[in-house]
């Protein structure tokens, strides 16, 4: 058995690819997230598909619940082998009104947590020469939108240290690769259709098509499943030369 940490993994697309990866029964899985009930959730998933996990809601700005998080999952399943930095946070505004403590936020979980989780897992994942690093980026870890200054700015950082780590990790068979969805229907993305329909005074519908998926070509959000099936196959031995990549899944996004 492997054994897999994400972060946010609690909701959306966190949630989605632990589920891929509980479906295989090939990992243990170490669940975290803010929700209430993050504790269950992960524990119905253990049940469903007869795995073991563990649950551990660290918060993302603090960085010593991160370290403490990744010493209790080596201490429990003896190794973290696949590690997902996904759990992130959005807010949109024009510059000259965005609000500090958001964008002190945005950079704390988007990027600065990927940065002490990856510095946690790495001596370990050195010595035993495997470790998967997948960090989940976004089509705006390629490509910007306005009024999105704060998460464009952390998502094009964390494709950095994708690749930067995707060298550091080559000599001991540690890869980093980012994914860079487009838009997927998460509760992330549910709050910004209501928060632009409110902007734009247009209904929740013509958002999603209007303004949304205006920029992908596929008109279609992306699945949680296909994010965890893309996920599994990086964490896999067969992707050992796959490395400091930021792959896109944007229905055609940054194809333009
Ligand atoms: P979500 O809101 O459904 O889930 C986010 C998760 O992160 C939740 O479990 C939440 O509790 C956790 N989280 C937030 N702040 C935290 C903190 N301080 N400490 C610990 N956990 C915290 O969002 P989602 O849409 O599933 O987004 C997941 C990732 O995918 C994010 O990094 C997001 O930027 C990225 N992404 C999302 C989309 C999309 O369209 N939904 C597109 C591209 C990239």
């Amino acid at each position: 058995m492997k054994t897999v940490l994400i972060t946010g993994s609690t909701s959306g697309i966190g949630l989605g690819i632990a589920t891929e990866f509980a479906k295989t029964k090939k990992f243990n899985i170490i669940f975290n997230g803010l929700e209430s009930n993050g504790r269950e959730i992960a524990e119905s998933i253990g049940t469903a598909y007869g795995i073991k996990i563990l649950f551990n809601a660290a918060n993302m700005l603090d960085p010593l619940a991160l370290k403490n998080m990744v010493q209790q999952g080596i201490e429990t399943f003896g190794s973290i082998d696949v590690l997902i930095n996904n759990a992130g946070i959005q807010h949109v505004s024009p510059i000259e009104d965005f609000p500090e403590d958001k964008w002190n936020a945005i950079i704390g979980i988007n990027l600065n947590s990927a940065f002490h989780l990856c510095k946690a897992v790495w001596p370990q994942m050195k010595e035993q020469k495997f470790g998967r690093i997948i960090n989940i980026a976004s089509a705006h870890g390629l490509v910007a939108s306005e009024f999105k200054s704060a998460y464009v700015a952390s998502k094009h950082g964390i494709v950095g240290l994708t690749k930067t780590l995707g060298l550091e990790g080559a000599p001991y068979n540690i890869t980093c690769n980012a994914i860079c969805p487009g838009y997927v229907k998460t509760p992330l993305v549910e709050k910004q259709i209501a928060d632009q329909a409110k902007a734009h005074q247009l209904s929740e519908s013509e958002v999603v098509s209007k303004v949304m998926l205006v920029k992908q070509a596929v008109k279609d959000f992306i699945s949680v499943e296909s994010l965890g099936q893309m996920a599994l196959f990086l964490a896999s031995e067969s992707a050992n030369t796959i490395t400091g990549t930021a792959i896109p899944m944007d229905g055609g996004w940054s194809a333009q």
